[in-house]
């Protein structure tokens, strides 16, 4: 992945980059050929409310990026993604009430991701 000129310093983006590593070889143990490749939503707005911008958030004291991902099965894609403070605390609050629970906000958060890899070609990291 080619970090544009945004906030994140390079180091986090190296850190970033490791935990969707990560995330990613996980999924594909567990999902197997469901799972293709994978695809980082980079968008500057929040993929929750799309009138945000990403940041770090503070999380238990320390900053923290609320990185997420989910499995776009029709595509055979991962897709990893930011969410902005607000979106990110509804879901952690949210999952933290009703664990794994999917919220209306999970479905707006899709589609508007989905969307995002429909109309730009795929960047693969891996
Ligand atoms: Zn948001």
């Amino acid at each position: 992945m080619k970090p544009k000129s945004n906030s994140h310093e390079p180091s986090t983006t190296a850190a970033v980059e490791d935990v969707l590593n990560k995330l990613f070889l996980q999924a594909k143990t567990q999902f197997g050929n469901a799972i293709q490749s994978f695809w980082f939503y980079d968008g500057d707005l929040c993929p929750g409310c799309m009138q945000r911008s990403i940041k770090a958030i503070k999380f238990k004291g320390q900053d923290a990026l609320s990185l997420n991902a989910f499995i776009y099965r029709e595509g055979g894609v991962l897709i990893g993604y930011f969410l902005c403070e607000d979106c990110a605390k509804y879901i952690f609050r949210a999952a933290r009430m009703n664990h794994y629970i999917q919220t209306p906000l999970h479905a707006t958060i899709e589609k508007n991701l989905i969307a995002a890899y429909s109309s730009q070609p795929p960047k693969h990291l891996i």
